[in-house]
């Protein structure tokens, strides 16, 4: 398992940082503190309460402008809260967040993927509905032209 020292989290291809994409990654050690779960404020707090409980050393950190969410323009989650343990408590971890029901059962400890945006996607679907129906626009002026042509015609042979 390799390790980006800045972001604190894990690589899941072995090669690049899965959050700033770099590639000084480092074999992971069991101190090192690992991004667990993003979860909500009193999710958070029960999730730490019950490390405490189990011995687990955490410690959350707000969701802060700047992160990789924020960059990608998604709405700036103030209440979010990154969960990091020591990477050797990872496995242990995970079963005190299955006990409490924060985790569901074979549910993988790794961050969820950072979300998808509605809104750049939401704009590129207004974007491809408009071009479909300018294309109908002028598909129907073409058929309309078209028709006049040979209405036009038709009026035409009938007068000489
Ligand atoms: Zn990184």
């Amino acid at each position: 398992m390799l390790y980006c020292e800045n972001c604190q989290v894990l690589s899941r291809d072995g090669k690049t940082c899965p959050v700033c994409g770099g590639k000084k990654l480092r074999p992971v050690r069991p101190d090192d503190p690992v991004l667990l779960i993003t979860v909500g404020e009193e999710e958070s707090a029960r999730i730490s309460a019950a490390f405490q409980d189990a011995a687990i050393p955490c410690f959350a950190q707000a969701q802060g402008a700047g992160s990789v969410l924020s960059i990608l323009g998604g709405q700036p989650r103030s209440t979010a809260r990154r969960v990091f343990v020591p990477f050797g408590e990872v496995e242990h971890a995970r079963e005190v967040l299955i006990g409490i029901g924060a985790l569901k059962e074979g549910a993988s400890a790794k961050p969820p993927e950072p979300e998808r945006e509605e809104q750049p996607m939401s704009r590129g679907r207004r974007a491809a509905a408009r071009i479909f129906f300018a294309v109908v626009f002028l598909a129907v002026i073409w058929i309309v032209v078209y028709f006049c042509d040979i209405l036009a015609g038709y009026l035409k042979s009938l007068f000489h």
